[in-house]
């Protein structure tokens, strides 16, 4: 029996045609035609007024904490539960990340702990959209209006999907994508930041192009090129934005076959989730997802890894997630939770386990389900 990976990059659309086409045009470094085409497409994707291509996530963050503005000792508030760029973008520029709690319910930020996490030092809220769904974006919006907070989403897996009819990428000031091999859209490495206040484009073109006003001068506004503000080397080659617009253009049809293995997942583990030998994904309220994952909350933390090993032995690759950052050295070291105890972000990582969700994973998930199945059974 063959070994189900947790997560298998593969080739959707014309990715090697375009890859041939970007060879023959002849430009390598950044900036070209797929660069242009992706970064309209993704400007579409999300309905925002401005989508520039970086080689990362990670670097579309780096670009909105510099948006931010963000100085020595100014603090950013965000959850625990997430990858250590949101926070590390920030660490970056000197400032502390402010660790909330999640809600149990959506594990996304809770707005609810947001208020009293405020001090005079802070100047953002970075949101992650967990697994996909959104977080609650109005209330977020609410708080960061009311005390002149920038408001960040880290949509790092949600490209697609939507709160309110809205598109993630368009639910606050700024928003990271990751293309990485791990997301539904993937170019290797590789991610976008979209923009939606007008008085933020020209700037974050600049922080992308090493500081200078490149991408006024290659539109003909200016007739030289030179360093204006600070900024660092942000944006993928051109192979890369190949690669990626093969992939975007199979967008939806990527989304639906992933949204069709999650309700799968969804549908198998219905009866056990019923009497409460599990929990499945709630979807939030007002919300709809891509299928980027589906996960499992276990009992405990023994049960967590007595079921991660028995998949294991079946050659099924079924990881935990995140290390919640405020409990790890860096966190530690750059950041602080805005609360003694932060119970949620902690049983999270305790309980949750993700099962293998990907483009080409097809009838092999129902080997997932029946292993998983046999053993939740064996073990109630
Ligand atoms: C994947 C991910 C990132 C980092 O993306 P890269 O493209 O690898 O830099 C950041 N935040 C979240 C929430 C992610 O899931």
């Amino acid at each position: 029996m063959d070994r189900i990976p947790f997560n298998k990059p593969s080739l959707v659309g014309r990715e090697f045609a375009l890859l041939e086409e970007a060879l023959k045009r002849g430009q390598l470094s950044g900036d070209g035609h797929f660069t242009k085409l992706c970064n309209a497409a993704i400007a579409e994707m999300t309905q925002s007024p401005a989508a520039l291509l970086t080689h990362s996530c990670t670097a579309a963050l780096e670009m909105a904490a510099i948006l931010c503005d963000l100085a020595p000792g100014d603090e950013v508030i965000m959850p625990s539960f997430t990858f250590v760029s949101t926070a590390n973008a920030v660490a970056l520029r000197g400032a502390v990340p402010v660790f909330v709690d999640i809600d149990p319910e959506t594990l996304n930020i809770d707005p609810a702990r947001i208020e009293a996490a405020i001090t005079p030092k802070t100047r953002a809220i970075f949101a992650v959209h967990y697994a996909g769904f959104p977080a609650d974006m109005d209330a977020l919006a609410q708080i960061a209006r009311a005390h002149g907070l920038l408001l960040v989403e880290d949509a790092a897996q949600a490209l697609g999907s939507t709160y309110k009819g809205r598109l993630a990428g368009s639910l606050g000031d700024m928003a990271a994508f990751s293309f990485h091999e791990t997301k539904n859209i993937i170019s290797g490495e590789g991610g976008a930041l979209t923009v939606m206040r007008p008085d933020l484009i020209e700037r974050a073109e600049i922080i992308r192009e090493k500081g200078t006003n490149r991408s006024r001068f290659l539109r003909g506004q200016v007739d030289k090129y030179t360093w204006v503000d600070i900024g660092s080397s942000f944006l993928p080659g051109e192979l890369v934005a190949a690669f990626l617009y093969g992939q975007l253009e199979e967008e939806p049809q990527i989304r639906k076959t992933r949204l069709g293995l999650f309700d799968h997942y969804n549908d198998a583990f219905s009866d056990l989730a019923a009497r409460e030998r599990v929990t499945l994904p709630r979807q939030p309220k007002d919300t709809t997802g891509n299928g980027h994952m589906f996960y499992l909350l276990m009992r405990d933390i023994d049960d967590r890894d007595a079921f991660i090993s028995h998949l294991r032995q079946s050659d099924i690759v079924a990881p935990f997630h995140y290390v919640p950052l405020h409990s790890a050295p860096g966190g530690q070291r750059f950041g602080r939770s805005a609360e003694r105890a932060l119970p949620v972000t902690d049983d999270t990582y305790e309980r949750l386990v993700r099962l293998p969700l990907y483009y080409t994973l097809g009838n092999q998930i129902d080997r997932v389900i029946d292993v998983s199945r046999a053993w939740l059974g064996a073990n109630a």
